[in-house]
C-alpha cells in the first residue's frame, strides 16, 4: 500500500503514516527497509498489519526522491518494487525500459561529498603545506581522485587529526595502525569534534574516506552516510579501485 508519513519521533525511532485507504498506523524505525531516515511528507509503501496496540506497517519502503534521468531516453526514472528489491524504473515504462541499480540513491538528495583521504609516514623534513609534506605517490593518488569527488577534500593525520590541505605541519612520525583500540577512539573523538568546528554537517554529509580502516573505523560511529572503497581492498589493488570509483561516478 501506498502512504505518506504524518508523524515521526527521531529520537525514539517511531511514527505514522497515512495509508492511501486514510487510516493512520503506527511504525518502528526497524521496519523501514530502506536505509532513508524517515521525515514527515516521505512518500511510503508498506505492507498494512496489526500489532498489540492496533493498525501498524511493516516492511516500509521510503520512496527516495528521485533526480535521475534514464539513460535511455531522458525521462526522469522513479522508484519501483521488483520480486525482491526496489530498482529505478524509466517513468516512459512500457514504452522504455530503462533501468537502473537503486543501492546507490537510498540516500537524502542533496548530500554534500566530503572526502577524507589518510597522512602517510613518508613526509619531508620540515614543515609545509599538507599537500607538499606528504610525498608518497599513493598519497598523491589518492589527492588527485578525491579533488575530483569534491571540493571538500580534508586530510586525516595520525597526529593532528582532521587538517585542511593548506594547513601547515610540522614533519611528525605518529604511526596510526600501531595505536591502541583506546587511542584509536581518542583520535576519532578528536576528528569528530573538529569535522564540527570546520562546519561539517555530519548527519548529512555523504563522506568518501579513501583511507585503510585505522582511519576510518574510528570515525565511523560518528558519521551517517559513507563510502569505504579501500575497504578489503589490497595496497595493490588501490589504483585500480580508485579508477572504478570514479568510472561508477561518471569521471
Ligand atoms: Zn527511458
Amino acid at each position: 500500500m501506498k502512504g505518506r508519513i504524518t508523524k515521526y519521533i527521531d529520537d525514539r525511532g517511531f511514527g505514522f503514516i497515512k495509508g492511501s485507504d486514510e487510516i493512520d498506523r503506527f511504525f518502528h524505525i526497524k521496519d523501514v527497509k530502506s536505509e532513508l531516515k524517515p521525515e514527515v511528507g516521505n512518500s511510503v509503501e508498506f505492507t498494512p498489519s496489526k500489532n498489540d496496540k492496533g493498525e501498524a506497517a511493516r516492511d516500509v519502503f521510503i520512496q527516495p526522491k528521485v533526480t535521475e534521468s534514464c539513460g535511455l531516453c531522458g525521462s526522469l526514472m522513479v522508484a519501483r518494487k521488483g520480486s525482491h528489491s526496489y530498482f529505478l524504473g524509466c517513468s516512459s515504462y512500457p514504452k522504455c525500459k530503462g533501468t537502473k541499480p537503486l543501492t546507490n540513491i537510498e540516500k537524502p538528495p542533496k548530500l554534500k561529498t566530503v572526502v577524507l583521504i589518510s597522512c602517510t609516514g613518508e613526509q619531508r623534513p620540515g614543515r609545509w603545506k599538507a599537500t607538499e609534506l606528504y610525498e608518497s605517490n599513493s598519497f598523491n593518488e589518492n589527492l588527485a581522485c578525491a579533488k575530483i569527488l569534491s571540493d571538500e577534500v580534508y586530510i586525516l593525520s595520525s597526529a593532528k587529526g582532521l587538517i585542511e590541505l593548506d594547513t601547515e605541519v610540522e614533519n611528525y612520525n605518529v604511526d596510526q595502525s600501531a595505536k591502541t583500540d583506546k587511542e584509536l577512539d581518542v583520535w576519532g573523538a578528536m576528528v569528530a569534534e573538529q569535522m564540527k568546528e570546520q562546519g561539517i554537517d555530519v548527519d548529512n554529509s555523504d563522506f568518501i574516506i579513501l583511507a585503510w580502516r585505522h582511519f576510518y573505523k574510528p570515525l565511523l560511529k560518528y558519521i551517517k552516510f559513507y563510502e569505504l572503497p579501500f575497504y578489503k581492498v589490497s595496497p595493490q589493488d588501490k589504483s585500480s579501485k580508485l579508477k572504478e570509483l570514479l568510472k561508477e561516478r561518471g569521471v
